[in-house]
């Protein structure tokens, strides 16, 4: 092994985006005429699906797979299924993908307008969690999670995004009414809206505090929220919901303020795109829209090998079709060129110690990336600190010998999660 000091290294500083102070509003990208959703479940051959090729659809209705299912999307327009078939997932999880061809009509099957004066956590579960911004409220009505902190998250987590700093700066009115109607919705004690540093917060909710988040990654994340200013260490292999604390974005608390006041669902999601040239663009669209259509509206052109990232640079994921679609929770997409795409290697730890020092979870790295390589993932866990990640992502960045650190420890936490649902799924049949 060959050893190395691990002092002297210079820190990379990665500023977040920040939102213009007078933003310009998002360009509209207009619904295409086929539209996919993606379904959290998987198709069953045995078994008879509630929803087929050819069925009609009308917005807002609520589709679901099978009876039992308790994965669902609400259809954002109305129309006729072409398409129901297997969309394989991260770690070659199947999920499931329906196209749906769009058709001019005003049907909308509006189940949330009886609930919208006075509703309730579980209404607001089973009807608002595929709104723009995807707020957690299957989190917020678990009963093990006993949540008593609810974080507003008005900083964008990664880079090349400023989806939430916009809500932020343009909705104050429509984010102070979202803040109170959550309040009374779960009664949770402590508020929190988190701000990028300097930004003038032109409400007051009683109970509720701003904390100012350092502009630098990963400062936004919320492991690092919880860190620096809740003061509190989130346990290996637990979440930050696990011991209390609930993560919401500006834009999913704006969208429900706009779902009761409007006493219906809204689809229009807003997405900050940046192109090859390293423009970056902030439109709007229905969820559900191919990537694609923004490329086209954006005059985006992509050729074989280029890659589609969705999310930021550090922790976003590839895809591999133009025609993946908008999603509640998609707030920004990136196009790199095939020429500019960092390379990654097999190449050998040279023990440099830079993923070491940037780590901001303490972990040995460089100790952590060999047992990963070598499939030895409990090793991981009890000896190296897997589960203390907090999936920053710095580590591949500044990784001298370019090892794809961050993947491998993607795929080692999945793999022990793989491994606990199968001992459990063995406990449970004796
Ligand atoms: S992704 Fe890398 S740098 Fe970030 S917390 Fe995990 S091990 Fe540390
Ligand atoms: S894993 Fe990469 S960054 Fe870390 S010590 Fe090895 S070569 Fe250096």
């Amino acid at each position: 092994m060959i050893k190395r000091p691990f002092t002297g290294l210079s820190q990379p500083k990665l500023k977040y985006d920040s939102v213009e102070s007078d933003p310009k509003g998002p360009e509209t990208v207009l619904m295409p005429s086929n539209i996919l959703l993606l379904l959290n479940d998987s198709l069953d051959s045995l078994r008879t699906s509630l929803i087929k090729k050819e069925d009609q659809v009308k917005k807002g209705e609520k589709l679901s797979l099978y009876t039992e299912s308790t994965e669902y999307v609400i259809s954002p327009v109305s129309g006729v299924i072409k398409k129901i078939e297997s969309y394989p997932g991260e770690f070659g999880n199947i999920k499931t993908y329906l196209v749906i061809g769009t058709e001019e009509n005003d049907d909308f099957v509006n189940d949330f307008e009886e609930h919208a004066d006075k509703f309730e956590l579980e209404a607001a579960a089973k009807l608002l969690k595929s709104l723009p911004g995807a707020p957690p409220f299957e989190t917020l009505i678990d009963p093990t999670k006993k949540i008593h902190t609810l974080v507003i998250s008005g900083v964008d987590e990664d880079l090349a995004s400023t989806t939430r700093q916009y809500f932020l700066s343009t909705a104050p009115e429509d984010l102070k009414e979202g803040i109170k109607i959550l309040q009374n919705l779960t009664k949770i004690p402590k508020i929190i809206l988190t701000v990028p540093e300097g930004f003038n917060v032109e409400f007051e909710i009683s109970g509720m505090q701003v904390f100012n988040i350092s502009s630098f990654y990963p400062n936004a994340l919320p492991e690092m929220i919880m860190k620096n200013q809740l003061k509190t260490t989130v346990p290996q292999g637990k979440t930050c919901e696990d011991i209390g604390v609930c993560f919401i974005s500006s834009e999913a608390v704006v969208s429900i303020a706009k779902a009761c006041r409007d006493k219906k669902v809204h689809f229009e999601k807003l997405v900050c795109v940046t192109g090859k040239d390293g423009v970056q663009k902030r439109i709007k669209t229905s969820i559900g829209t191919p990537v694609k259509s923004i490329f086209k509206h954006l005059n985006i052109h992509t050729n074989k090998n280029d890659r589609i990232v969705i999310g930021g640079p550090f922790k976003g994921f590839s895809v591999f079709t133009i025609y993946h679609p908008v999603q509640p929770c998609m707030d920004s997409i990136i196009v790199q060129d095939a020429g500019i795409i960092p390379f990654v290697s097999d190449s050998a730890c040279i023990n440099c110690g830079k993923c070491i020092k940037i780590c901001p979870a303490n972990i040995p790295v460089n100790l952590l990336v060999r047992q990963l390589e070598a499939n030895l993932f409990e090793e991981a866990k009890e000896t190296f600190d897997l589960e203390s990640c907090i999936e920053c992502g710095l580590c591949s960045y500044v990784c001298t010998a370019k090892i794809p650190i961050f993947q491998y420890i993607r795929l080692g936490k999945h793999e022990l999660l793989k491994m606990k649902t199968e001992t459990e799924k063995e406990g449970a049949n004796g």
